[in-house]
């Protein structure tokens, strides 16, 4: 949060106006939603899925359109060249939170952006035991953020960064094994009489299959399902797996599973959740790097309970 807070308030100031994702983290969300608007600045929060709407969205204000992709949880994707291209057009930078993919599997800045940010606690420093963010682009643009942030603190402490630094060396062979778990793991489930739909861009029923092809060298671990039924069946999934954890948080070693409607998004109400696709039988897991079978009977023994 320190990584995005820095980089958008040395690039926006009062009075000016930011096109962002519709579906953003839930810190990112509340950070622009509850904190900067209040600062006077604008935003629009649109579908950028679509980047039409990315187009329809800018105004004679607009200093920045900060993106997020694949959103979170329904792993809906934004071409980054495309709208890099629509936004530069009109001279905007275009910042892109890359953290559910980690530069293995997408590097916005390859694909136009002018601004990459990355949450250090996920798939970078790989084992859930750190907070951390990342900033990279231009020197510019590092020099404003480096001013920003030197003001409103939020500095990584030696031992932090030592220990991101660590999981770094790790990071492809990590990748590695996430990508390969998280499309067996949606196989899986896609093919699961007890599943009703599974959304990981992996997939060729997703679809945004292509441009996940083109602008991803891999899919991630991250993925989200419906389970036939709704919130019970989709509570008690979530209470008979054993090697997948119930907890937030995603992208290190261990598998984690969790329940939107009743926890990460249990403050938004329920006709904006379904409106989002947010149902009440969705699931999130975050693939971990587990032997693949292993992930799999979990899942298994834990459908066949319900
Ligand atoms: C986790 C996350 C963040 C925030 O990271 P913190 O380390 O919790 O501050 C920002 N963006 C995305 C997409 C994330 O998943």
């Amino acid at each position: 949060m320190a990584a995005i807070s820095a980089c958008v308030l040395s690039i926006v100031k009062a009075g000016d106006h930011i096109v962002s994702t519709d579906q953003l983290y839930g810190g990112t969300d509340k950070l622009f939603r509850k904190i900067l608007s209040q600062l006077g600045i604008g935003f629009s929060f649109v579908d950028t899925s679509n980047q039409t709407n990315v187009l329809d969205a800018i105004k004679k204000n607009t200093k920045l359109v900060c993106i997020e992709t694949p959103a979170n949880p329904t792993m809906k994707l934004a071409d980054i060249k495309e709208i890099s291209e629509i936004a530069h057009d009109k001279n905007i930078p275009v910042a892109v939170d890359n953290s559910f993919m980690s530069a293995f599997n997408q590097r916005p800045i390859e694909l136009g952006a002018d601004i990459c940010i990355e949450s250090l606690g996920k798939y970078f420093s790989g084992h859930l035991d750190v907070l951390g963010g990342l900033v990279a682009g231009s020197k510019t643009y590092m020099e404003k953020v480096y001013n920003m942030l030197k003001y409103m603190g939020g500095i990584l402490s030696p031992f932090d960064a030592w220990i991101v630094l660590r999981g770094i060396k790790s990071l492809p062979f990590r990748m590695e094994q996430h990508n390969k778990n998280g499309l067996a793991v949606a196989e899986f489930l896609e093919k699961h009489p007890k599943i009703k739909k599974v959304y990981y861009p992996g997939l060729e029923s997703h679809p945004q299959y292509d441009l996940a092809k083109r602008q991803m060298d891999g899919f991630g671990a991250m993925l989200s399902f419906e389970v036939k039924g709704g919130f019970n069946e989709a509570r008690k999934l979530m209470e008979s797996v054993k090697l997948c954890s119930l907890a937030v948080s995603f992208g290190g070693d261990k598998s984690l599973i969790q329940h939107p409607a009743s926890m990460t998004h249990v403050m938004v109400p329920r006709e904006i959740r379904l409106k989002i696709g947010l149902t009440d039988e969705l699931v999130r897991l975050s693939v971990g790097i587990e032997d693949t079978e292993d992930i799999i009977a979990d899942l298994n023994q834990a459908l066949s309970a319900l």
